[in-house]
């Protein structure tokens, strides 16, 4: 999907007539495919995330899990969950008697940032595999609260392999650092040429408010260097796809009918809601009267959906608006909550004292690492490992740990006759 440009600009011909950023994206690939890919290989290193869901189905409950969205820029939190659940394999080994003993429990190793690290190994040996002299080039937001994670992925990379230099440069400071050698090859500082592009900014509109801003951009893809992720992948990334391969009929065109299958199991409902269409004017309606929808625009990073009971307004100020087109209405994943503690920045844990000794009810979304690396004709790998687990309290619409709404959690597997469950709930 990502290199069918005709496809990408089919399906998102509706949405770029009033989002500007989905534009600026598509007009990137349009103009380096013009030009003439420079790079035949294309990357993404992504997270998949899911929800469990619960329905009813005939009278009978039905549970099983439901894809939120994929992240195809920037999937971050590889370092920090590995580290939670180090954290969590020490607290229950110290709490739980025999906790590594217990039968039909499993506590899985969490593999994200060695995984994240060695795919971007890949990445920097594809681009030369005789010369370690080339540089991955992270490009960071101006304040980051994710340096920490910048860093691990820079320390698990020169675990691996010493040889390779990571160097990590601002967006907004690019302009006039970088140039394309007479092979177009990026230059960074204007001499050190890069392997290795990998994004962890650029993926909201607000990241471009430089001057030059989509000029750099451009730079970067027209150049000879693997960018992660490539422009297409990114454009592939936009909500709109989701929506529009969430049913059997369209996945199959791009997938054989029996993995289509598998996959739509997890897909939730969607429906277009833009003015022109008669399915877009089906979607709207629906969205006026059903409250368990989320409303989706074009964007990544959190903070944008509506949610629930603020559909309907919502949509009702759009009533004859162009606008609508930029939007997907998605139905609302019905999560069971479990019992767990989430600890907050905002908890007074002096006052409360007994809260450590109380659950609550949170809501669990579970994230996959994954990473795919094509070339101009063939997909020359497609894995995933890791995962990264954010809980959140019931009632907590957005997802994302920066931002305060929830915390890392780890995953236990336990088998379903498992007797020993409620050793778990005694501690
Ligand atoms: P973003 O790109 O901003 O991260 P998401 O699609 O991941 O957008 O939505 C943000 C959060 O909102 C998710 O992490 C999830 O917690 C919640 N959410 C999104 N879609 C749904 C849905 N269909 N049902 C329930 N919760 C959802
Ligand atoms: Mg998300």
């Amino acid at each position: 999907m990502a290199s069918n440009l005709a496809f990408l600009e089919r399906s998102l011909k509706s949405v770029v007539e009033v989002d500007d950023f989905s534009k600026n994206l598509l007009g990137v690939q349009q103009a380096v495919e013009r030009e003439g890919l420079a790079q035949p290989i294309q990357s993404c290193i992504n997270r998949s995330d899911y929800m469990l869901n619960v329905s009813n189905k005939d009278g009978v409950r039905d549970i099983g899990i439901r894809q939120v969205e994929i992240n195809a820029i920037a999937s971050g939190m590889s370092s920090h969950c590995c580290n939670v659940r180090k954290m969590h394999n020490f607290l229950m080994s110290k709490y739980i008697p025999n906790f590594d003993q217990l039968r039909g429990v499993t506590f899985p190793q969490n593999r994200s940032l060695d995984f994240i690290a060695s795919e971007m190994i890949q990445l920097h040996d594809l681009y030369n595999q005789k010369h370690s002299d080339k540089f991955i080039l992270l490009i960071r937001e101006p304040r980051s609260l994710n340096f920490s994670e910048h860093f691990q992925i820079e320390y698990a990379i020169h675990k691996l392999r010493p040889d390779i230099r990571l160097i990590r440069r601002r967006f907004d400071q690019l302009p006039g650092n970088i140039k394309l050698g007479p092979n177009k090859e990026l230059l960074v500082d204007m001499k050190n040429e890069v392997a290795l592009v990998y994004f962890r900014y650029g993926y909201d509109p607000s990241n471009y408010d430089f001057p030059e801003a989509w000029n750099v951009r451009l730079l970067i893809e027209r150049s000879r260097a693997i960018k992660c992720p490539s422009i297409g992948f990114h454009v592939s990334g936009i909500k709109k796809f989701q929506q529009l391969l969430s049913t059997q009929e369209e996945m199959e065109k791009f997938i054989p009918a029996e993995k289509a299958a598998e996959l739509t199991k997890v897909t939730c409902k969607f429906w277009s809601i833009e003015d022109g269409t008669e399915a877009g004017k089906l979607g709207f309606r629906h969205g006026m009267s059903d409250q368990n929808l989320v409303l989706k625009p074009q964007r990544e990073g959190g903070g944008h959906n509506i949610y629930g009971k603020d559909v309907k307004p919502y949509l009702e100020k759009m009533a004859n608006s162009a606008n609508r087109q930029q939007y997907i209405l998605m139905e609302m994943i019905n999560t069971p909550p479990e019992k767990n503690w989430l600890i907050h920045p905002k908890d007074d844990m002096t006052k409360d004292g007994l809260k450590l000794n109380s659950y609550e009810p949170l809501v669990s979304e579970l994230g996959i690492f994954g990473s795919i690396v094509t070339d101009a004709s063939n997909i020359v790998s497609n894995r995933s490992a890791g995962y990264l687990v954010r809980s959140k309290r019931v009632g907590v619409n957005e997802g994302g740990v920066a931002s305060g709404h929830s915390g890392i959690s780890s995953i236990v597997l336990v088998d379903d006759d498992l007797e020993d469950l409620s050793k778990f709930y005694q501690l």
